[in-house]
C-alpha cells in the first residue's frame, strides 16, 4: 500500500541543521504517526513521502518555505521589562506564553538590557534548512472518524 490522501502514516526521523547538529528525532520504536494529506506535519515532508511503502527509507532538505517558514522581522519585539510578571528575573533563552490578537503565542527571550527585553515569536525552527532521514515504518487507511477529525486516533 502507497502512501497517499487519508493514509494513516508512522514513520521514524531524524532531523538535523544545516550544521549537521541534531535537532529532533522520533524516540526509539515510537514512530510519529500522523494522518497524510490534512497537513499534520510540514509540507515539505508530507509531499517526499506521497507515494512511499513501509520500509521506504529516504533523506530529504526542506527549505524554510516548505518547513516552520522564512524568519519574520516583525515577530521580533522589544518590550518593557515591566511588562513581566517577574522583571528581575527575566535571562536570554527564557520561554513566554502571549496573548495577541491571532491567539496565544509562544515567544523565546533574545535579548535584555536594563529597561526593555526583546522577544521573538517566530517558531524556533524559522529561518532553517531542514535535514530529514525519514524510515517508513507503517501505513494503514485511515478510519471515517479521522478524516473527519483531521487527525489520527
Ligand atoms: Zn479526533
Amino acid at each position: 500500500m502507497l502512501i497517499g490522501q487519508n493514509s494513516v502514516v508512522s514513520i521514524d526521523y531524524e532531523l538535523t541543521n544545516d550544521a549537521g547538529e541534531l535537532l529532533d528525532a522520533s524516540p526509539k520504536s515510537q514512530p510519529l504517526t500522523y494522518l497524510h494529506g490534512a497537513s499534520n506535519i510540514i509540507a515539505g515532508l508530507e509531499n517526499e513521502l506521497t507515494g512511499k511503502a513501509v520500509g521506504s527509507q529516504f533523506k530529504v532538505t526542506v527549505p524554510p518555505e516548505q518547513g516552520y517558514g522564512t524568519h519574520q522581522p516583525q515577530l521580533v519585539q522589544t518590550v518593557p521589562r515591566d511588562a513581566f510578571p517577574d522583571p528581575d528575573d527575566i535571562q536570554a533563552g527564557m520561554r513566554f506564553t502571549a496573548q495577541s490578537d491571532n491567539g496565544t503565542l509562544s515567544v523565546v527571550v533574545t535579548g535584555v538590557t536594563d529597561d526593555s527585553v526583546t522577544v521573538d515569536a517566530n517558531h524556533p525552527l524559522a529561518g532553517q534548512v531542514l535535514h530529514f532521514s525519514v524510515n517508513v515504518a507503517a501505513v494503514r487507511d485511515a478510519t471515517q472518524e479521522e478524516i473527519a477529525h483531521g487527525h489520527v486516533h
